[in-house]
């Protein structure tokens, strides 16, 4: 009889699978891919993932080991997120292990059951309902009393410790009730379960309805469109209809957001517009919700999931359509690891499952747009706001030569009292958090700097700390210079922190609110701000990229981006597309509601092309030019890249490996393929390492992964590739 060979993705950084024989007494024909088996693994044990059968096994067959006992009756990942996790291998040229230990929910990596742990709850059938208990009374007394007991509560029924408190051994009795079907067992789900109390939704204008129709046209086939919208036009709300139609067909929706975006509002959106089971999935809910979520998607119990990035890895019984909001948003890239693009994988995945796949935006990638352009996608687009809402007035606001203190311009306060002064409010925007960028020494020119990153310490006055925003370490401020012992440090430059400071000394009688990672790190403090906000007991709200996200501000009349400048001239080629992102977002809060809003932009270059296009045209016509310079320079998506990293201790290493890789790459190079490098990377320290980096660019896809595929294996058995840690990034999203 030939033996039956298993071979398991388990997490590891080796590129292959890993072979086993089936645990003793199991019959090989139990398993199927897909299933979860326990295994000996180095010195320990691992969870593996059965990836399929071979009858050659890889190491001599004295040397296999059975595995130790299997995990699951059912595959816990079904067909077809194999094939997608499949397609990621290939496509990231990841190791195998690591891409199926991402996919998974953390309790199924660690053996935990795939099951929901859901509580049973017991209601009247339509006949239970009109039931007189009285006719049970003699017979069946038992029977009599929960019946009394249900029919106080006819919606909601009882959950079994509930029914606990009318008798002691109610099951029995319950049974009997059951069998005669006046009464129901169903599973209260530890689900959201959506209200749908918003029975009646606006009348879509004519650009939705004509977005709504296409999707709704393109049902039954992969059909991936860009809904291209400004903000407020109404995007969520045809979002919204389609899932209804895709509900209505019997099927679900997976929804991703980024995660900043997924906040209390949109939710109560969708628990307002379904009355149907929501799984929510993000990082605050807990790992056993989350595995909960996850199987009532898997059994089709949750009608419609909402998530962060991992959530496209939710298996879905009947899908119906995938949306990808905000698809522009940057947080849908994994930044270690194994470094997936969620929306990317959600539109193979849409693919894959032969249905559509709608990403909205108000400022669409420039990767999208030219999807658009070759005919990938199809673009629906609402040019308008929904409603009555007008768009804001945008005017550049010249810095130069105007007495400018903590970066507020003469201008812009005299803007800001006029707009207080009829009583609206007032948002104010930079993203930089913290009281100052550094700390300086006014005698001998020292700064601040992080000990362990090529980084300045952030000054954090109130907590009289400094911080390094990109390693986290902190320490207390120093009130004598370290190098001529000059107690006189200042701050260097404006955070949020120092403007909202500022803010408070010229409107001492107007509340001033702000909004960063600093001032929401408590739970609940940034309901606590929105809420201020919305009822007007705030009147000016500074903040940082968090203000772009998802929160509506009807009463902003005024927006100040206060350094328009940032991203000018960043490092990385696509400063400047995040920057008109953001920027567009930020003024997308303001003057939803009737008043007409305006946005004033504080600039030292006022006559910058880019800058100006973004003010006058808007973000179109900004994409658009921005969309010639990236053709002209042959970058994404006019071409393709992939970025070799590498980090460590000793500053050699990094870009000695490097070196090597780059020799390794010529034999499978099959000319096209450009490297550039090693360099060391743009912060060359960060926490303590030593990082260097390797750019590969090439103008057709084919030939860069038809490259790395031999590379990346090669690359595995360089002399160094044990002494670094080292990564490789394809599509990579910022090139530090
Ligand atoms: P977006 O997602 O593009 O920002 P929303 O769907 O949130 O836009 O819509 C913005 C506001 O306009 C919401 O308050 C929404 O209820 C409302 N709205 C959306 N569509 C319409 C419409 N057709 N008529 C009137 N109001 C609408
Ligand atoms: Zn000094
Ligand atoms: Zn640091």
């Amino acid at each position: 009889m030939p033996i039956t060979v298993l071979r398991l993705a388990i997490p590891s950084p080796l590129a292959r699978s890993f072979d086993y024989l089936p645990p003793a007494g199991i019959n090989p024909a139990q398993l199927v891919p897909g299933m979860r088996l326990r295994v000996p693994f180095g010195r320990g044990q691992a969870i593996g993932i059965l990836l399929g059968f071979s009858h050659v096994p890889a190491v001599p067959l004295d040397k296999l080991k059975p595995a130790l006992e299997l995990l699951d009756n059912t595959p816990v990942l079904p067909e077809e997120l194999m094939r997608l996790l499949n397609w990621a291998v290939q496509y990231h040229h990841h190791p195998v292990g690591e891409v199926y230990a991402t996919a998974l929910p953390v309790l199924l990596r660690q053996g935990e059951k795939a099951e929901a742990r859901h509580k049973s709850c017991w209601r009247l059938s339509d006949s239970g309902h009109h039931f007189d208990a009285a006719e049970l009374d003699k017979r069946a007394p038992k029977q009599a009393a929960l019946i009394r007991r249900l029919q106080q509560y006819p919606e909601q029924g009882l959950l079994a410790e509930q029914l606990a408190e009318v008798q002691g051994n109610w099951q029995t009795a319950m049974a009997a009730l059951v069998k005669k079907e006046l009464v129901h067992m169903h599973t209260a789900p530890s689900l959201e379960q959506g209200l749908g109390s918003d029975t009646q939704p606006p009348q879509l204008n004519p650009e939705q309805q004509a977005a709504l129709d296409h999707i709704h046209q393109h049902r039954h086939s992969f059909s991936p469109c860009l809904l291209d919208g400004v903000t407020g036009s109404g995007k969520t709300e045809v979002y919204l209809r389609a899932i209804e139609q895709v509900i209505a067909d019997g099927k679900q929706a997976l929804v991703l957001v980024p995660e900043i975006a997924l906040t209390p509002q949109l939710l109560d959106r969708f628990r307002r517009r379904f009355k149907l089971p929501l799984a929510v999935m993000h990082s605050a809910v807990s790992d056993r919700d989350r595995l909960n979520a996850w199987c009532y998607a898997r059994d089709g119990e949750a009608a419609i999931v909402i998530g962060t990035r991992s959530a496209v890895f939710t298996p879905l019984k009947n899908p119906g359509i995938i949306i990808v909001d905000e698809e522009h948003d940057t947080s849908f890239k994994q930044q270690s690891g194994f470094r997936y693009s969620a929306r990317d994988l959600a539109v193979v995945r849409g693919h894959q499952l032969n249905i559509p796949v709608v990403l909205g935006t108000a400022t669409p990638s420039l990767e999208s747009l030219h999807n658009v352009d070759l005919k990938r996608y199809q673009r629906l687009h609402l040019p308008q706001r929904a409603g009555e809402a007008k768009p804001p007035r945008i005017r550049l606001l010249d810095v130069r030569h105007q007495r400018m203190e903590d970066q507020l311009s003469e201008g812009l306060l005299h803007n800001i009292r006029a707009h207080l002064e009829r009583g609206n409010q007032v948002l104010l925007f930079l993203n930089r958090r913290g009281f100052a960028p550094t700390l300086l020494c006014h005698e001998c020119g020292w700064t601040a700097e992080c000990r362990r990153c090529d980084a300045h310490m952030t000054l954090h006055q109130r907590l009289r700390q400094l911080r390094c925003h990109h390693c986290g370490s902190q320490r207390r401020v120093e009130t004598q210079c370290p190098k001529c012992g000059s107690v006189d440090l200042r701050g260097l430059g404006s955070g949020t922190e120092r403007i909202e400071q500022a803010l408070r000394e010229h409107f001492p009688d107007t509340p001033v609110d702000r909004i960063d990672r600093d001032s929401t790190r408590r739970q609940g403090s940034l309901e606590a701000i929105l809420d201020a906000m919305h009822d007007g007991d705030a009147r000016i709200l500074i903040g940082t990229q968090m203000l772009a996200k998802g929160h509506h501000f009807p009463k902003v009349t005024l927006v100040g981006i206060l350094d328009g400048d940032q991203g000018l001239f960043g490092i990385d080629f696509r400063a400047g597309e995040r920057m008109a992102q953001l920027i567009t977002q930020v003024c997308g809060r303001a003057g939803r509601a009737e008043q007409s809003g305006e946005v004033l932009i504080q600039t030292h270059h006022p006559e910058h092309p880019l800058l100006n296009l973004l003010c006058q045209q808007g973000y179109s016509a900004f994409a658009r030019a921005a969309l010639d310079e990236r053709r002209l320079a042959a970058l994404p998506p006019f071409s393709h890249m992939a970025l070799l990293r590498a980090e460590a201790n000793d500053a050699q290493l990094p870009n000695e490996f490097l070196e090597q890789a780059l020799d390794a790459a010529a034999p499978f190079n099959p000319g096209p393929v450009e490297l550039y490098g090693p360099v060391p990377s743009p912060m060359e320290r960060r926490a303590g390492k030593y990082r260097a980096q390797l750019l590969i660019q090439c103008e057709q896809r084919a030939p860069l992964h038809k490259m790395l595929e031999g590379w990346t294996l090669a690359l595995r058995n360089l002399p160094l590739s044990r002494k670094v840690r080292w990564s490789l990034d394809v599509d990579p999203v910022d090139l530090i």
